[in-house]
């Protein structure tokens, strides 16, 4: 299973395995992951991977 890296709206970069890349173009840019930095969900973007 392929990661992700993500950042969620306060600006904590991670990676998860559960991004919901199917319906992206449904629900817009922003995807709801739980960051653990928030320990909560968050709105989240995808990032480049060359960017970390
Ligand atoms: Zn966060």
């Amino acid at each position: 299973m392929e990661h992700t890296v993500v950042r969620c709206a306060e600006g904590h970069v991670f990676s998860t395995a559960s991004f919901p890349m199917q319906k992206a173009e449904r629900l817009g840019p922003g995807r709801l992951v739980r960051c653990p930095r928030c320990a909560r969900l968050r709105s989240v973007v995808p990032v480049a991977l060359e960017k970390r």
